[in-house]
């Protein structure tokens, strides 16, 4: 039988508007509304689209955005004071850098001053100390995401055995600590990894975050494992995912599309963790 396919533009609009509502709520708490600043450096164009996307998705739920677009050519002490500045400000909640950097500037060192209390991408060393250790703090958006999109096709991790294809601060790593925390046996792959095939055929819940199209084939999917592709690659046949999508639909049960899978849900959970960092400054400890 032919897998469900999960809907995360459906997902992800019915995050928004619950975030919406919350929205509301801790505009009447915090007597302003939630502020989001997003700093974009240069004229990266695909950069340009994400943080405009992401800023009109903030204004859409009544999020305030304060945006800086310094010249590409400023200095790494001039971005620190900017940073520093949106650190000290009470009317931001969130705060989000865009990457990559223009080479002059160490990303590492600037995404490490960002306040962790208002790290609504959970980059800095403290978000990532904090989800290794199962404390409360801000989560990365995307494995924040996968999580939803994983409890949205009905399926409880607790219990289960999941693999994931990828170890990235970005992805991998953080959803590891997720899905650790959510009572899930997690096995992490990578370009390293012995027989990828069978290692992935025990999985119940399999996450493909290697950026390799199609790598993920019908046979190394367990019969009714939930797979969600977190991959986008763009090839000459156009965008395409991890996993050969066609074919796994087969053999799944549960299974995410490229597009209209994980992408969606990313933008959504920045907004989510912005409240979150609002209510959190506001002294109510709502994070999870
Ligand atoms: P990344 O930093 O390049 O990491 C890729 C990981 O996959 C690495 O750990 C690498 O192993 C592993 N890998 C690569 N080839 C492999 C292979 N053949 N077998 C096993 N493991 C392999 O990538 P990322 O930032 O995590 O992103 C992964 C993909 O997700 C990309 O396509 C990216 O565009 C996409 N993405 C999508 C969203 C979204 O919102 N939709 C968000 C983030 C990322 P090593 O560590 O050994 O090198």
């Amino acid at each position: 039988m032919a897998a469900t396919v999960i809907d995360g533009k459906a997902v992800a609009a019915s995050v928004r508007e619950r975030v919406k509502r919350d929205v509301q709520e801790v505009t009447t708490q915090i007597g302003r509304p939630p502020g989001l600043a997003t700093v974009l450096v240069g004229d990266d164009p695909a950069s340009a689209i994400y943080v405009g996307n992401k800023r009109k998705a903030s204004e859409e739920v009544g999020i305030r955005s304060f945006h800086h677009e310094p010249d590409g050519s400023l200095s790494q002490d001039e971005l620190l004071a900017l940073v520093a500045e949106l650190n000290d400000s009470d009317e931001i909640d969130g705060i989000l850098v865009q990457l990559p950097l223009p080479d002059q500037i160490d990303s590492a060192a600037i995404v490490n001053a960002i306040d962790p209390d208002k790290d609504v991408d959970g980059l800095t060393p403290i978000s990532a100390g904090r989800l290794a250790r199962g404390e409360p703090g801000l989560v990365s958006c995307t494995p924040r995401g996968i999580m939803e999109l994983i409890r949205s096709a009905g399926v409880e991790p607790a219990g289960k055995e999941a693999v994931i294809l990828g170890r990235s601060n970005l992805v991998g790593r953080p959803l590891f600590s997720l899905l650790l925390g959510a009572n899930a046996t997690v096995t992490v792959c990578h370009s390293r990894t012995r027989d990828l095939g069978e290692v992935c055929r025990r999985a119940e819940i399999l996450v493909a975050a290697a950026g390799q199209p199609r790598l993920v084939t019908a046979d190394m999917i367990r019969p009714g494992a939930t797979v969600i592709d977190v991959g986008t690659n763009r090839t000459e046949d156009g965008l395409v995912g991890d996993v050969d999508f066609a074919a796994a639909k087969e053999v799944a049960g549960a299974i995410t599309p490229v597009p209209g899978g994980v992408g969606p849900m990313t933008i959504a959970m920045l907004l989510r963790n912005t409240v979150h960092a609002a209510r959190a400054q506001a002294g109510e400890p709502a994070w999870t």
